[in-house]
């Protein structure tokens, strides 16, 4: 069975008509990035959902953001077990390697895997419960999140409140890991944690002092 089949056309189309206009009217660009490397300032942490257009938001060009998306834009604690770690991985090569100056959590309004965690966590949700849910076993990474924001916060206001709670459980989670620790007590490296609203297209910034989320 052919299980890879040729693009579809539409994005064939897309792909030539970039390659004609945006490549080769920066030639000499991608040349030195591809010849000098890849050097960028930061790394943002993003959810996989299609409406958070992180380059867009930053007006980023090609070389400057290292991009890691996942389900929740969410970072595990450091558990080097042996296993498959990709959001692991990635931040160990952005810091270590590429030693990236920022390291940027975005989180952002009605996302879809906080909303199954929250489902999940009050019992609605018995497929994500399994043990073999992917979706379910990641989000557990939110549980501990869930409990303190439920403590806090009761229906409506919910959804946003778990949002913005994976974005600090994601900047607790970062600083178990020993060389962002490090990079962030020697002034080397800085961590942000972000939400943005979709609709509106607003931004707001975790202050660490407060707690609190403030507008950009
Ligand atoms: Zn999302």
């Amino acid at each position: 069975m052919s299980y890879a089949k040729p693009l579809p056309s539409y994005l064939v189309q897309r792909y030539q008509g970039w390659k004609a206009t945006t490549h080769s009217e920066n030639r000499a660009w991608y040349k030195r990035l591809a010849t000098e490397g890849q050097r960028p300032r930061a790394m943002v942490i993003s959810c996989c959902d299609s409406r958070v257009h992180v380059t867009s938001i930053f007006g980023a060009d090609q070389g400057e953001f290292f991009i890691h998306r996942n389900i929740a834009n969410l970072v595990p604690a450091f558990a080097p077990d042996g296993d498959h770690h990709g959001t692991s991985a990635a931040i160990e090569y952005a810091v270590t390697a590429l030693k990236v100056a920022h390291v940027i959590v975005l989180g952002h309004s009605n996302c879809g895997g906080v909303q199954g965690c929250l489902d999940m966590c009050t019992g609605k949700a018995p497929e994500l419960e399994k043990a073999t849910s992917f979706v379910g076993r990641w989000m557990d990474i939110l549980r501990p999140g869930f409990e303190r924001v439920s403590e806090t916060h009761s229906g409506e206001e919910m959804p946003t409140a778990l949002e913005k709670e994976a974005v600090v459980v994601s900047l607790e989670n970062l600083m178990t890991f020993p060389f962002v620790k490090e990079a962030v007590e020697e002034e080397t490296l800085t961590l942000h944690g972000l939400w943005t609203e979709i609709g509106e297209g607003t931004l707001e910034c975790f202050d660490s002092k407060t707690r609190e989320f403030v507008l950009v």
